[in-house]
């Protein structure tokens, strides 16, 4: 039995690049879950949930129920996140985007690179200096530190079913992001525990996510999750060979429909087979 899922976020109407994540998690597994990832709660709107819904139906898709939807377990990240920090592994940053691109030129680095990863600016800063930029009222993120984690768990791997097995290299993204102020999940954090609790044992998704997976397979170690094996996917390119995306204004699955687009070819373009 292999169980998959796809995780939409509803920030906005799907494109044909979400269809062909949809359909490649379905065709991958045999049991196929979907997750609502609504946890930044600025950007999702409840109309969006409704049209992920709508689209996937079209698109001949169906799923287990319940939906698993993140907004309703934020209590259970904030307990994972206190794992983490009862270990000693998180420390509070307050630095801003800025901050960070003003370290990593004076470092000699790219500041505005995808890769760039965070100076460190934080990692020691005394007790005292934290006390009073929380008593200040200061907004801050809470960051793993990644050395300190790796050397709590040693070496890891993880299996990418066409890539082989990978050692996990976490330090790739860097001490990254796991919650803010007053918002106990980022996607890193909520991803694991939700593939865990969903029993989800091939995740599969694009390959923009193929460096986080190093850090996931990090995090599962630390808070004792199962491990599933990963696919990673293709990215769909428009025309000019941008990736398809919400803000590029490309077409969405809703345009499509209206439009009169019949959804087995979408379907089958894809490379899928069209069940209904
Ligand atoms: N919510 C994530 C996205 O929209 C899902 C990523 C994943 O499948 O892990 O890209």
């Amino acid at each position: 039995m292999t169980v998959t899922r796809f995780a939409p976020s509803p920030t906005g109407r799907l494109h044909r690049g979400h269809a062909f994540s949809a359909l490649f998690a379905r065709a991958a597994g045999t049991r196929f879950l979907l997750r609502i990832e609504d946890t930044d709660r600025t950007r999702c709107r409840p109309a969006f949930e409704a049209g992920i819904y709508e689209d996937l139906a079209w698109l001949g898709l169906d799923w287990e129920r319940p939906v698993r939807r993140q907004s309703d377990h934020m209590a259970e990240y904030a307990a994972s996140l206190a794992k983490l920090d009862a270990r000693g592994l998180l420390y509070k940053c307050f630095c801003t985007r800025a901050d960070i691109a003003r370290e990593i030129e004076a470092a000699g680095g790219a500041p505005h690179g995808d890769a760039a990863i965070y100076p460190g600016t934080c990692r020691h800063r005394a007790a005292d200096d934290v006390a009073e930029r929380v008593a200040s009222g200061a907004a801050y993120a809470l960051r793993l530190d990644v050395a300190k984690a790796a050397a709590c768990t040693g070496p890891l791997e993880w299996r990418d079913r066409d890539a082989g097995v990978q050692k996990a290299r976490p330090e790739l993204l860097g001490d990254a992001v796991l919650a803010r102020k007053e918002f106990p999940a980022s996607y890193h954090l909520a991803v694991v525990h939700d593939d865990h609790v969903q029993g989800i044992d091939l995740v599969t998704r694009g390959t923009d996510l193929f460096v986080a997976t190093h850090l996931h397979r990090l995090l599962q170690a630390l808070l004792g999750l199962d491990v599933p094996d990963w696919r990673h996917h293709r990215l769909l390119l428009d025309t000019d060979g941008r990736r398809l995306a919400k803000r590029a204004g490309s077409a969405s699955l809703a345009d499509l429909r209206a439009s009169g687009v019949d959804p087995k070819k979408i379907v089958m373009e894809l490379g899928f087979e069209y069940n209904i």
